[in-house]
């Protein structure tokens, strides 16, 4: 038997519930892992709360993201005693998750965990600090270089933002910070902005082109704010979409794209293949200050994550959760 958060629907509605589960249920898969820890992303936090449909099977246990031991192997690849690391591939979402003290897993979506990580510093990166490297590589890929100018990176206080300014911070470049709490200036300096903006500035509908100001930008929010990001980078500039924070449209123009030479570079982190994976966690060991996992992250147990997934979505939680899946 483990402990699990599960996901059910039916005629009596959506709902999530911590249960007692027999072994016999998990799914089909050649490498069975004993989580240590989970984290919390945006999905687990749409999943649990049933606010939009990521779920796509029932009864479903959550978590994009996990962190353990491997306990049973028929791959050869992999075997008991082996720490792992597991990002997306649709777990959490058509297969059972992380927000389990068990899974069973395809081998070919897990990761032997980088050795400059815990499990636990892993699950504070997670898919959300695993998506900032990705982001990071996208402008880099696009030429983006410390010397050109500044990156914006938006909804900063956030687990994406949060990951994403420590990189860039210590990879030597200007960052500024767009925060729709600037409360949490003082954090955001303290992970190395050097300016942090209101996202009221960019939340309303603007002009096709602006003042340009960015050589790079991360955005993790999508609608407006993607469309003035977008609007005020510089000749040449990249910039990275990887959220919808604030809304799935983009009401933009073609402007920014055929007058400035502006890159829009997609970034996806559920279906990136291996090798890039494999590079970003390398990337992470080498371009992310472990000091500052601390302040990024806390730690809760697998018995706070159903009420902790409706904070998250209103935008409450700073940096990134870890979950505990023994308590
Ligand atoms: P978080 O919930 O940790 O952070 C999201 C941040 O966005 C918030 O902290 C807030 O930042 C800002 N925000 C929230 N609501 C709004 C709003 N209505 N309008 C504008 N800004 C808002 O989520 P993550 O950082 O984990 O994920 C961010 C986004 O990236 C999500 O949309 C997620 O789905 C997506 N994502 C995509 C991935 C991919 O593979 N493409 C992988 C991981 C995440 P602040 O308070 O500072 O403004």
């Amino acid at each position: 038997m483990f402990k699990g958060v599960l996901i059910e629907k039916d005629e009596n509605g959506y709902r999530a519930a911590l249960k007692e589960l027999d072994d016999s249920l998990l799914p089909a898969g050649d490498v069975t892992v004993k989580v240590a820890y989970s984290c919390f992303n945006y999905k687990d936090g749409l999943a649990i709360t049933g606010q939009s449909p990521v779920v796509r099977r029932f009864p479903m246990i959550p978590g994009v993201d996990l962190a353990g031991t491997v306990e049973a192997s028929s791959h050869p690849e992999y075997r008991v005693g082996d720490s792992v690391l597991l990002n997306g591939w649709g777990v959490g979402e058509t297969h059972w998750g992380g927000f389990a003290q068990k899974a069973r897993l395809r081998s070919e979506w897990l990761v032997p965990l980088p050795v400059a990580f815990t499990p636990r510093q892993a699950m504070a990166i997670g898919t959300a600090g695993y998506t900032a490297m990705l982001c990071v590589l996208a402008l880099e890929r696009g030429g983006v270089t410390p010397d050109k100018g500044e990156i914006l990176v938006t909804g900063a206080a956030g687990g994406v933002g949060s990951v994403a300014v420590s990189i860039l911070a210590k990879l030597g470049y200007r960052v500024v910070a767009v925060s729709g709490r600037m409360e949490e200036a003082d954090y955001l300096k303290g992970l190395g902005a050097a300016e942090v903006l209101a996202r009221a500035e960019f939340a309303d509908p603007g002009k096709p082109l602006g003042k340009e100001r960015w050589e790079g930008a991360i955005d993790v929010v999508g609608s407006h704010v993607l469309a003035n990001v977008c609007a005020t980078m510089r000749y040449g500039g990249v910039v990275a979409a990887c959220g919808l924070a604030g809304g799935m449209d983009f009401p933009a123009t073609v402007a920014p794209f055929i007058l400035r030479g502006v890159t829009l570079a997609g970034v996806d982190s559920v279906m990136c293949p291996r090798p890039a994976r494999l590079e970003a966690w390398a990337r992470l060991a080498r371009d992310l200050d472990l000091s500052k996992l601390d302040a990024i992250s806390h730690e809760i147990g697998l018995s706070d994550a159903i009420p902790m997934a409706k904070t998250l979505m209103a935008g409450r939680v700073r940096g990134r959760v870890v979950i505990d899946v023994e308590r």
